[in-house]
């Protein structure tokens, strides 16, 4: 038992990815009940960089690629399975000077005999002069999450990168957009050849080698960025309305800085080839630790050495307190549950979570609840993140409050209408007038206190 009463933890894992979940399956197959910090805004999304991934094509096992949120769908359900404890939050400090060592997070400090740092990397901006004034208003991060939006349909978009994230989104973007141009800073992609080769054969890509993006411009939307020749100096202009940004990654040590040894680029420094970091108990998995590899079976395949060593370490000393499975096969996870489009047959007037045009007419027109309307696409990763989190604050305020779901792909009128610029979008009514706007993932306690002013419960 610690100071606070609670009980040391044998093994906090701090990250969701592939190596977080992967990690946290060997471990609760170990018996060590792991508790895992799933990590929330900072740093990226729960799910990790898979959530903003289309078809993942190359994880064995799925021959025909599987969705990057439903991979880690299913990687999350297994690591709940076999006993998985998840703190749904972001971790906000880390103390490694003494063990146990401490990891806050929902403003409670849990104390851990050993930690596995999976906090992945997060996505890089180029920084323009213009950013700011033009992120969400053009400029995205995310072409999987922001594609469908209505203002970049039948738009010349451009993407910046020759990555294998730059080739995938550029293909992506050919579906919504009238043409797509790669930005490419070198003379070459740094993409696989198969990536590679698929963006260099398709016609609606146009690749700009030696460019680089020197600023945008517009009014309220993007219309155009500079390129500046890479070579030469001269720059020119090109008409776009949507600019994404695949330029890479930096890797998530923020918490642990000055800390755990890291390397020039603030990788963490692991023994070669083993997950065991510059602390004893703490050990490194996936993207945070692997400047190198950084795919998702590879941040697998390190969150699985993580967890053994980590429990062979809590073994050789002694330290683990393990629980047995009850029962010893715990239950099949089975196929998730969808919500239907409501129609005139299936709408219900005081059903807490519903999904399309047909229902939100309905409810804006004749509920006086506050009604979240929460707009999605159908492959975007953080709408994913965020919906359960919705449903979580409805359920909690009891039937006070309603959502409606709307999938811009098949609403997109609705959403033209409702002005969404990118997914998710969350819009929250009451007695028809748009009472707040919230863009991107946000924390729980957001929407709840939103909805808690209107209905006049006190902070
Ligand atoms: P990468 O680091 O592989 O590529 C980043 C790209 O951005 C490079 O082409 C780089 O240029 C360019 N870049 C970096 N900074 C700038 C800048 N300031 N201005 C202009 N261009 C810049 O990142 P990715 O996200 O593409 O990939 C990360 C990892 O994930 C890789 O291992 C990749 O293979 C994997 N991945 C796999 C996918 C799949 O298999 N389905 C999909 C997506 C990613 P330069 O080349 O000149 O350095």
């Amino acid at each position: 038992m610690t100071a606070s009463g609670l009980a040391v933890e044998n093994l906090v894992i701090v990250g969701s990815g592939p190596a977080g979940y992967t990690a946290a399956i060997y471990a609760a197959r170990a018996n060590l009940s792991p508790l895992l910090i799933t990590g929330f805004q900072d740093g990226g999304i729960p799910g990790g960089q898979l959530m903003t991934t289309t078809h993942v094509e190359n994880f064995p096992g799925f021959p025909d690629g599987i969705l990057g949120p439903e991979l880690m769908d299913q990687m999350k359900a297994q690591a709940v399975r076999w006993g998985t404890r998840l703190v749904e939050a972001d971790a906000t400090a880390i103390d490694l000077s003494q063990r146990p060592y401490r990891i806050t997070a929902e403003g409670q400090t849990i104390e851990a005999q050993a930690v596995i740092l999976a906090t992945g990397a997060s996505a890089n901006r180029l920084g323009l002069p213009s950013e700011e004034q033009f992120w969400s208003r053009g400029i995205s991060a995310c072409a999987i999450c922001d594609g469908a939006t209505p203002q970049f349909r039948q738009a010349e978009l451009a993407v910046v990168g020759g990555g294998d994230s730059a080739c995938e989104e550029a293909v992506y973007l050919t579906k919504y957009g009238s043409h797509v141009h790669l930005i490419v800073r070198g003379d070459k992609l740094r993409a696989s050849g198969a990536m590679a080769d698929r963006v260099l054969a398709n016609p609606a890509i146009t690749v700009h080698w030696n460019r680089q993006v020197a600023d945008a411009s517009g009014g309220d939307w993007l219309e155009a960025i500079t390129l500046r020749d890479a070579q030469s100096g001269a720059t020119e202009e090109l008409a776009i309305k949507g600019l994404f940004y695949a330029i890479g990654h930096t890797p998530n040590t923020r918490l642990v800085k000055g800390q755990l040894e890291v390397d020039g680029h603030g990788y963490l420094v692991t023994q070669p080839g083993r997950p065991e970091t510059s602390r004893e108990g703490v050990y490194a998995a996936g993207d945070v630790a692997d400047a190198e590899w950084r795919q998702g079976i590879t941040a697998a395949g390190s969150g699985c050495q993580a967890a053994l060593a980590a429990e062979r370490w809590l073994t050789h000393h002694n330290l683990a307190v393990t629980v047995s499975h009850e029962p010893v096969d715990p239950a099949e996870v089975g196929e998730p549950t969808r919500t239907a489009e409501s129609d005139a047959s299936n709408y219900d007037p005081n059903a807490l979570w519903q999904k399309g045009g047909f229902a939100l007419r309905k409810l804006y027109h004749d509920s006086n609840k506050p009604l979240l309307v929460v707009y999605t696409s159908p492959s975007c990763g953080p709408c994913h993140v965020l919906k359960p989190q919705l449903k979580r604050v409805l359920d909690e305020l009891g039937g006070a409050a309603q959502g409606v779901e709307i999938d811009i792909e098949a609403d997109q009128e609705i959403a033209e209408q409702a002005g969404v610029t990118g997914t998710p979008t969350v819009q929250l009514f009451h007695n028809k007038e748009l009472k707040q706007t919230f863009r991107g993932v946000k924390q729980r306690r957001e929407f709840k206190a939103s909805i808690e002013a209107l209905i006049g419960v006190p902070a």
